[in-house]
């Protein structure tokens, strides 16, 4: 068969046997040089699937990827198995993105990884037209999408490479796409021709289920009791992870917590710990758990509920990778309803307040009118808000809505990267004696990796140093304030900050122009996503499997037989006997014609379900009939 040579691919690299679900169909179409759409879920295997026919002929694949982290792993992943890759990333220095691509051009590299803000860098369309590009694989593409619900504008510029390297086939990939979104996705990409591959999303393995509760924290206890194995929590906000966390702590459960706003070593320690299972609950916002590849995650958990389907699928989707038994429990009370609506005005405040906060911004910085052409400020969202008494949810929306309209650009967390410089000569560097073994591995590893280093500062990558030394985090960063202290080197760890910069020279707040591409259509479609997790939460007439497939347009799939709806049915099904027993006794209670209240049937022991089953059939052969809430016995 032709096709065997992929297979071998796949057996020599990689170990495995055969290809699974839909891999082959994608790597045939690709083959063929077609444009291509792959749907599937997380854990599927969409990496295989550009991988493999990659290797397969000559030229490189160029990879778009959103995560840092994702990219990194992938690299080191491909490297372990002997096939050459590299990345380049927002927080390289120029010098190591030229080294980068000057190696794709003369050094047989098969993979090309590039975050999509890194497409429209000069140094980056420079030397991409000297690259033997063959493929383009497009992953978490529904990024693209301004319909979906991760829409990252910098994707756009993927059009244009696409001009580029017109001969070139597209791969792009995603494990979250509502009908609509595959549409967009092929259309934003310029696809020749429709052509999408789809795998279903089903997870036989997954329990999904909603809680209606006005406890979240006794629920979340009683469930982890009554569950066993390595569990996630989701919570809406970074304060209540570290409140939930310390919750569940006091009860004896152990656990961690994590959020966007940790430092990198804190983050590293605390995803290892309980990834070895040290820790059992990681409990996070929604910075955790893309690319985390944990496969005995028996239960996730949501506190809070997501702001959309897609969002939610995708975090519960994290739980059970192994096929084994686990559960997606989402924690629903009444007062949800009014926080999901309200995170609709809280994304898109009222027009008049985006022009309130472009005005005040501008007084911020002391700008006037017809200034501020690419001025760019660091920027404190907590004084801003404090100085005009603006509250910091819709303040943020506003501040991304004006980036969407082109008149700033909000950047919350630019990421500096950690950087050295020896401040002295490198001949003395030998003189220096008694330094802890320790130590010399460090200043041997950052010698051996970064060149410049006692001329100029260097960012350095503390992951990539902490795998090569074995030295943790923390100890590598002891060890670098300490050479400081020494006066050896200078060291900047790594800072988070958010910068705004004016794209456009200042004009008033009133003369601002909302599209209706940035405003009216993006909010009515973050409504349409609101109301459809709203409904999954709030009601309780559908398999949560089923409504959750048709969601992403798969129609006709199964009942689950495991989700809280199907286990309700099956707790209403009323067998012969029981139907006759209970007869019998509804029978007998309205025997003196005198109307009785439903309640008067608890005494029986049957379930309230199992009863209004019975009564509903009674009322329906008309040998019963309810008349204000009362029921009746007919006389024949
Ligand atoms: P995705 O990106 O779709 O979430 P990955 O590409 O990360 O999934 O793959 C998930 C896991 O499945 C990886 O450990 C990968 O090696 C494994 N895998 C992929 N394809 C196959 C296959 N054909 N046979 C066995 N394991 C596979
Ligand atoms: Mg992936």
């Amino acid at each position: 068969m032709k096709t065997d040579k992929y297979r071998k691919i796949l057996k020599e690299y990689w170990g495995y046997d055969d290809f699974r679900g839909i891999q082959r169909e994608i790597i045939e179409s690709i083959a063929e040089g077609r444009d291509t759409l792959g749907l599937m879920p997380t854990g599927g295997g969409k990496s295989i699937a550009f991988q493999v026919p990659t290797l397969a002929i000559d030229g490189l694949c160029l990879v778009i990827s959103p995560l840092i982290a994702l990219m990194k792993d992938q690299v080191a992943n491909l490297r372990s198995r002997g096939i050459k890759a590299t990345a380049i990333y927002t927080g390289m220095r120029n010098q190591e993105v030229v080294t980068a691509l000057e190696n794709c051009i003369f050094g047989n590299y098969k993979f090309l990884y590039v975050s999509p803000e890194r497409l429209s860098s000069d140094i980056f369309l420079n030397k991409i037209r000297k690259i033997p590009v063959s493929l383009i694989t497009v992953d978490e593409a529904h990024c693209i999408s301004q319909w979906g619900h991760d829409f990252r504008p910098a994707y756009r510029s993927l059009v244009e490479l696409r001009t580029l390297f017109p001969n070139v086939p597209v791969l792009a990939l995603t494990a979250t796409a509502t009908p609509e979104v595959v549409v967009d996705i092929q259309k934003q990409l310029a696809f020749r021709a429709e052509n999408c591959f789809r795998m279903s999303f089903e997870r036989k393995n997954l329990a999904y289920v909603v809680r209606s509760t006005e406890n979240k924290q006794q629920e979340l206890l009683h469930i982890l009791n009554k569950i066993a194995g390595s569990a996630i929590i989701y919570t809406l906000n970074r304060k209540k992870t570290k409140e939930v966390c310390e919750f569940l702590l006091s009860h004896g459960i152990t656990a961690e917590y994590y959020h966007a706003g940790l430092s990198p070593e804190s983050k590293d320690d605390k995803e290892e710990r309980w990834k070895k299972g040290v820790s059992r609950v990681m409990v996070s916002t929604n910075a955790f758990g893309m690319g985390i590849d944990k496969p005995d995650v028996r239960l996730v958990i949501h506190t809070d509920i997501p702001s959309s389907i897609e969002s939610y699928f995708q975090e519960a989707g994290r739980a059970g990778r192994d096929g084994h038994k686990a559960y997606a429990v989402a924690l629903y009370s009444r007062i949800d309803n009014a926080l999901l609506k309200r995170r609709i005005s809280d994304n898109y405040p009222p027009k008049e307040f985006i022009r309130d906060v472009y005005d005040n911004l501008c007084y911020y910085y002391t700008m006037a009118l017809g200034d501020g052409l690419n001025c760019t400020f660091e920027f404190s969202l907590i004084d801003f808000c404090r100085k005009y008494h603006l509250s910091a949810l819709p303040t943020d929306s506003a501040l991304r809505i004006l980036t969407r309209m082109g008149y700033i650009e909000y950047v919350e967390e630019m990421e500096y990267a950690s950087r050295v410089r020896f401040i002295i000569e490198r001949d003395e560097l030998y003189k220096l004696r008694n330094l802890p073994q320790e130590y010399e591995t460090l200043i041997t590893a950052l010698l051996r990796n970064y060149s410049g280093l006692f001329t100029d500062f260097a960012f350095i990558d503390e992951r990539y140093l902490s795998r090569i030394t074995k030295l943790s985090r923390h100890r590598m960063y002891e060890i670098l304030v300490s050479l400081t202290q020494k006066r050896i080197i200078l060291y900047t760890p790594s800072k988070r900050c958010p910068i705004v910069t004016f794209t456009r020279h200042r004009l008033l707040g009133e003369e601002l122009r909302f599209a209706p591409e940035v405003y009216e259509e993006r909010l009515a479609s973050f409504e349409k996503r609101i109301e459809a997790i709203l409904k999954y939460v709030s009601s309780h007439d559908e398999c949560r499997s089923r409504t959750l497939l048709s969601y992403f347009g798969e129609n006709n799939s199964d009942e689950c037989e495991q989700c809280d709806f199907c286990l309700s049915q099956k707790g209403m099904k009323l067998s012969p006997n029981e139907q006759t027993d209970l007869s019998a006794h509804v029978v007998a209670l309205l025997s003196d014609g005198k109307p009785h209240s439903p309640a008067e049937l608890d005494s029986l022991g049957f379930s309230r379900n199992k009863m209004s089953l019975l009564l509903r059939r009674l009322c329906d052969e008309e040998i019963i009939t309810i008349v204000n809430g009362k029921l009746l016995l007919n006389r024949k």
